[in-house]
């Protein structure tokens, strides 16, 4: 990388009776639930915010664009600014964001960078959620909609139900579109059970330890991963909504539902956001800390020909997947049949709660 320091954490020391107040209330109701609290990483007063937006703009904005889609071990936000909680929740209104890089000196693909994504990404989801009625109404009107919240695979991991959940959630569990008839439950990797699997370990422990990762790794890693292995769609999705702290209906169905699982088909996206080892490889530096090799043993490769193979008949004629499916086609019987052994292993270990290694494959 050009600049060996990614933008550190702003911290906000203000010594705010409210903050303290909330953060008592959190360690004696909420402690029994996942996750660590860092009162000096939450912004909270208006001056919080304000220094949020100030470092955002100096020690991120300037390599967001060149480094958008990069992932590392050494910095959780690498160069993305770390504002979405705080715009979910009116603090900074997305209209001022916008108009202040505008109006920055900034280099081109930074500058569009964020202002797409902000624009384009955030008002849109926001325009498909309330279009949709959360995708209730897509589909013919015949999405399947779950009767009650979903605990996101709590009770798979902890082996008992979480009732917080179901209160805070609203009168149904949301729409569960699966275009490609899942039915994997999310394994307990994503609760914080160590996988092997470096890229997977470290994201899901980042989420776990800030409520916040940024957008490559919840697409490429933790939805990407979930996708290969067939899992429930609604499941991932209400685990994203449990974990992350900038999460709220509107914006996490669109983003899992519609673009990180393919759970809805080419109704957002016009293919599933999926990748072997190779990219992983390209765009972090997981890889060399990993006990898998992303040019030989990597499960993530397996699972994707795996994928491909038994999602064959729906994506067959999907123009953006011509070259992968040819590359299928050559990959021969019995490569595709050990693909589809390792992807059931994999899905039998994950689901288990354990760790897989190269021997176990
Ligand atoms: C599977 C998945 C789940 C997601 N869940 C959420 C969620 O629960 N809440 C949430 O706010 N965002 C969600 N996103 C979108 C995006 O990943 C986060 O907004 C972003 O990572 C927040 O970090 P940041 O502030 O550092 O973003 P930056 O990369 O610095 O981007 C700046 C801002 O652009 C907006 N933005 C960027 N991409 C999107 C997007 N796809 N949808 C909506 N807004 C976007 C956000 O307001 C963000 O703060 C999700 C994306 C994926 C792929
Ligand atoms: S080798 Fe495979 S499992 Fe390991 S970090 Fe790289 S992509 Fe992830």
């Amino acid at each position: 990388m050009a600049r060996q320091t990614f933008c550190t954490r702003a911290t906000f020391l203000s010594a705010d009776l409210i903050k303290e107040e909330v953060g008592e209330l959190l360690r004696k109701s909420f402690a029994h639930h996942p996750g660590q609290l860092d009162l000096d990483a939450l912004p909270a007063t208006k001056a919080d915010a304000e220094k949020l937006w100030s470092w955002a703009k100096a020690e991120c904005l300037p390599l967001f664009g060149p480094y958008e889609d990069a992932m590392s071990r050494r910095s959780r936000s690498v160069f993305h600014t770390r504002i979405s909680s705080l715009v979910n929740i009116h603090r900074l209104f997305p209209s001022r964001l916008i108009s202040d890089v505008a109006g920055l000196k900034l280099p081109l693909e930074s500058k569009e960078g964020f202002i797409r994504q902000v624009l384009g990404w955030r008002e849109f989801v926001r325009h498909v959620h309330e279009a949709t009625d959360g995708f209730r109404n897509v589909l013919g009107g015949k999405t399947p909609v779950e009767k009650a919240p979903g605990d996101g695979g709590y009770k798979g991991w902890a082996g008992k139900t979480w009732g917080q959940v179901n209160r805070i959630r609203g009168p149904d569990g949301g729409a569960a579109p699966c275009a490609l008839g899942c039915d994997t439950p999310l394994p307990p990797a994503y609760w914080g059970e160590r996988s092997g699997l470096a890229c997977l370990d470290t994201v899901v422990s980042d989420v776990w330890a800030e409520g916040y990762s940024h957008h490559i790794t919840r697409l490429m890693i933790l939805s990407n991963f979930a996708t290969l292995l067939d899992v429930r769609p609604r499941e991932l999705t209400d685990w994203f909504w449990v974990a992350y702290t900038d999460a709220y209906d509107w914006v996490v169905e669109p983003n899992v539902l519609g673009m990180g699982t393919y759970a809805l088909g080419g109704l957002m996206t016009t293919k599933p956001y999926v990748s072997g080892a190779a990219y992983i490889n390209r765009m972090s530096d997981y890889c060399k800390l990993c006990s898998f090799n992303p040019k030989t043993d990597c499960p993530f490769t397996s699972l994707y020909w795996a994928f491909l193979g038994r999602h064959e008949a729906v994506l067959k004629s999907n123009p953006r997947l011509t070259m992968p499916m040819a590359s299928l086609k050559k990959r021969g019987a019995a490569r595709r049949k050990e693909d589809q052994q390792v992807y059931k292993r994999i899905r039998e270990i994950m689901g288990r709660g354990e760790k897989i290694t190269p021997q176990k494959l």
